[in-house]
């Protein structure tokens, strides 16, 4: 094994739980407890990422060792390594829920790569904390392989994110009730190791905002900027409001790229979102295949849908003046937070029409594009057209001859088809019109349009396939996903399959189109 370097900065310095004592509890006055991971009957490495691994100096000899599955499936820790549970509250469904914190993630340390970058690791899965609230600290094969696949697939589309180094099963059952009906079951448990330069959260600072504890509020800023934002330049409120700004401007970023590949992140409460912008915790997360604004796969969510599809720029709004709103007491004037969450819109409307443009190819997005975006958009949802396949197939599209045949495949169903063939008409010769207005040639125009219109994304089905592969002993689905979504931009002819729309099968069925928490 490599000798890391570790640098636990969170530990040395931000203050820490007092007590060791075992159960849940209220941690007033700290940022974590020191916890160690429980260990596992069996640990067994069931699939790793190459580049991450090699980012942190792990070779081949390492991940096939014993010794790799033993520490990453919580059983053994490298010199360095000093396991902590972070303490956290957060508004979950619209609602302040009080401490939360890490009821079942451990970070191992926060690691130093031989390029310089600190990168934490973090188990999720591996046994209680004080945060555990009565659960068990342990998560099942199918939410760790969703969160390891799709962790790695986020990457690869270029979207701000969690990576993960590995997939570990534990060789122990985990009981949980999959749809919450009364029927729990016994399930191969897994741990996931998470890596990011910071898992530090919105609730983070909302919890001791909540106690009234200003002062452990303002040590916590003071060192997530110093080490999470060394590019911030300045001090005092100046420093505080510029690094605001720089939050509403990523998580902005981040949303967007959401939007643009039909990514549902599900549980967008406040202390899931990450104040790097990165997207994190993945758990009752889906892909939009037929285009719709409406859906979530978040079954915990069916009644209201306050995390839908459409509804992600605008939930990241609110969780941003939520995050204000903590901040809020080391402001003597509150109108840089103002400031702040007026550039999140502004980013995220910017963003939006780059998106706009590359979507349609067009050099760039005038104001007249967006509603000709929001009326192909509309005709998508009256339709039932799959999102991927739609933009993807459009890069083909020939404005000398505009035809929808050659977009038939992205189709669920042939009458709502039928029942929109003029209108597609009408929309194909308003974007041909538009596209001969354009300045790009048919080359630049589809190059453009293929690096921000994935051919491959993580198809919920195609998950649910790999999850009940692996669940029979077989991990050679995750492996070949993975593969596939290292490239998701790439036409890849032998992995066509990973690229076709959802079957029919797989509408309602639990895992792919309906997801719970319960993982
Ligand atoms: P989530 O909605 O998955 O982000 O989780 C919300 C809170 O519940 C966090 O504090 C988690 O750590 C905690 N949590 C979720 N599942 C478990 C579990 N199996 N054991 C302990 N804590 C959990
Ligand atoms: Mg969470």
């Amino acid at each position: 094994m490599p000798s890391l370097h570790f640098d636990n900065s969170f530990l040395r310095e931000l203050p820490g739980d007092p007590s060791d004592a075992p159960g849940p509890r209220e941690v007033p006055g700290a940022c974590y407890s020191r916890v160690m991971p429980t260990p596992v009957v069996a640990p067994r490495l069931l699939a790793h990422s190459a580049e991450m691994a090699a980012a942190l100096g792990f070779d081949a000899g390492d991940l096939s060792g014993d010794a790799f599955a033993q520490v990453f499936g919580g059983n053994a820790l490298l010199p360095g390594m000093q396991p902590w549970a972070a303490n956290y509250g957060g508004h979950q469904f619209g609602v302040w829920a009080g401490q939360l914190g890490d009821g079942r993630a451990i970070s191992l340390g926060e690691a130093i790569t031989a390029s310089g970058e600190r990168r934490e690791l973090q188990l999720k899965g591996a046994g209680p904390t004080p945060y555990s609230r009565g659960a068990d600290g342990r998560a099942v094969l199918r939410s760790s392989i969703r969160e390891f696949l799709c962790s790695e697939a986020m990457h690869h589309l270029g979207i701000p994110t969690t990576r993960a180094l590995c997939l570990v099963g534990t060789g122990e059952a985990v009981v949980r009730d999959l749809l919450y009906d009364g029927h729990p079951r016994a399930e191969p448990g897994a741990i996931v190791c998470r890596v990011a330069p910071s898992f530090i959260r919105f609730g983070n600072f909302e919890l001791p905002a909540a106690r009234g504890d200003t002062a452990l509020l303002r040590q916590l800023v003071d060192f997530t900027i110093r080490r999470d934002f060394p590019q911030l330049a300045g001090q005092g409120e100046t420093l505080y409001g510029d690094w605001f700004g720089d939050i509403c401007a990523r998580t902005a970023r981040m949303v967007a790229g959401w939007m643009r590949v039909g990514f549902v992140h599900g549980v967008m409460n406040t202390d899931n979102m990450s104040i790097l912008g990165l997207t994190l915790d993945y758990g009752p997360y889906g892909w939009v295949d037929d285009y719709d604004p409406d859906w979530t796969p978040n079954t915990t969510d069916a009644q209201r849908r306050r995390y839908r599809y459409g509804q992600q720029p605008n939930v990241a709004w609110w969780n941003l003046s939520r995050l204000a709103a903590a901040l809020a007491p080391l402001f003597g004037d509150i109108a840089p937070l103002q400031a702040g969450l007026d550039r999140y819109a502004a980013v995220y409307a910017e963003s939006d029409r780059v998106d706009i443009a590359a979507k349609l190819g067009l050099a760039t997005c005038r104001d007249e594009d967006v509603g000709l975006m929001q009326s192909l958009q509309a005709l998508l949802q009256e339709a039932e057209v799959d999102m991927t396949l739609w933009f993807r197939g459009l890069a083909d599209f020939d404005p000398a001859r505009p035809a929808l045949e050659p977009l038939y495949e992205a189709f669920y169903d042939a009458s709502k088809r039928h029942a929109h063939e003029t209108a597609f008409a009408d929309w194909l010769a308003r974007y041909a019109a538009r596209l001969a207005d354009d300045p790009l040639p048919v080359a630049a125009r589809q190059a453009r349009m293929r690096c921000a219109n994935p051919r491959y994304v993580l198809r919920n089905y195609l998950a649910q396939q790999a999850i009940e592969r692996a669940e029979q002993g077989d991990c050679a689905g995750i492996h070949e996903l993975l593969d596939v979504l290292r490239h998701p931009y790439d036409e890849q002819p032998d992995r066509e399959a990973y690229a076709r729309k959802r079957p029919d099968w797989a509408r309602h069925k639990p895992g792919c189109s309906m997801l719970s928490c319960s993982s």
